[in-house]
């Protein structure tokens, strides 16, 4: 596939335009040809089509009371370093919990790891990630006094958007890590957070520019740092800093 085409379809779903894009690694069965050969799938196209059974010991699959339990994000991440609650748990390298500062006020939500934060176990490197961190300074902050967290902590094969019933696994624990940060303003990067911890099915270019609210804190949906590189033009550039002078702009308001 070449960049142009792998560019656009990324384009797309930092949009939110998910029923154009069919998975790489999804077969369609032509006329002549009903099977594909077992030797000619790959390892992700398994993982995909298999039904995944959830193991049942706790640290492969926290339960609930433990999650509820924790009190602090340490706590909450040695609960959950085994996991391996949706097939996801199967194919990372790396669990990327999240990382920043505990009492952030301001926290960043994306969809979830990729090749270099899979490999590393941080939310947001590479060059998406040095764009976050150069706008999270603009703002006149340091990334290391926010907190950037995922929708999902293990990275999906090929970079594809997240199952729902992989989401389904994982939300918990993001749910758990806003209620232990509290932060004073949330902002979602991209389509997926709005569609998984909102609800909003919208595209990100009729919606941001709004004020959204996940249990009374405000949520201001922005643009992908991703997206922002494949599309660098002044008008993407200006939507992304008025979003986050308008996010810093909700911090700076006195409890
Ligand atoms: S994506 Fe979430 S639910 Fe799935 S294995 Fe990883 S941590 Fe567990």
């Amino acid at each position: 596939m070449t960049k142009e085409i792998e560019d656009w379809k990324a384009t797309l779903r930092d949009l939110g335009v998910t029923s154009l894009i069919r998975p790489e690694n999804q077969h369609i069965p032509s006329k002549e040809s009903h099977s594909v050969s077992p030797k000619k799938i790959k390892k992700s196209e398994h993982v995909d089509s298999l039904p995944y059974e959830q193991p049942t010991d706790p640290a492969r699959n926290p339960p609930i009371e433990i999650i509820s339990a924790c009190t602090n994000l340490q706590q909450l991440s040695e609960a959950i370093s085994g996991c391996q609650k949706c097939v996801l748990g199967t194919t990372r390298n790396q669990l990327v919990f999240g990382e920043g500062n505990p009492d952030a006020e301001m926290m960043f939500i994306g969809e979830g790891p990729g090749r270099d934060e899979d490999l590393h176990g941080r939310p947001f490197v590479g060059r998406a990630g040095d764009l976050l961190e150069k706008m999270i300074i603009a703002i006149g902050l340091k990334r290391s006094e926010v907190y950037i967290a995922n929708i999902v902590k293990c990275r999906p094969p090929d970079n594809r958007i997240p199952m729902p019933e992989e989401v389904r696994s994982c939300l918990g624990y993001l749910h758990k890590q806003i209620e232990l940060i509290q932060p004073k303003v949330i902002i979602t990067l991209g389509a997926t957070p709005l569609r998984e911890l909102l609800g909003i099915t919208e595209g990100i270019t009729k919606i941001r520019g709004t004020v959204q609210s996940y249990k009374s804190i405000p949520v201001i949906p922005t643009f992908h740092p991703a997206y922002v590189l494949r599309m660098y033009t002044p008008e993407v550039r200006k939507a992304v800093w008025d979003d986050l002078k308008f996010a810093k702009s909700k911090i700076e308001i006195p409890n």
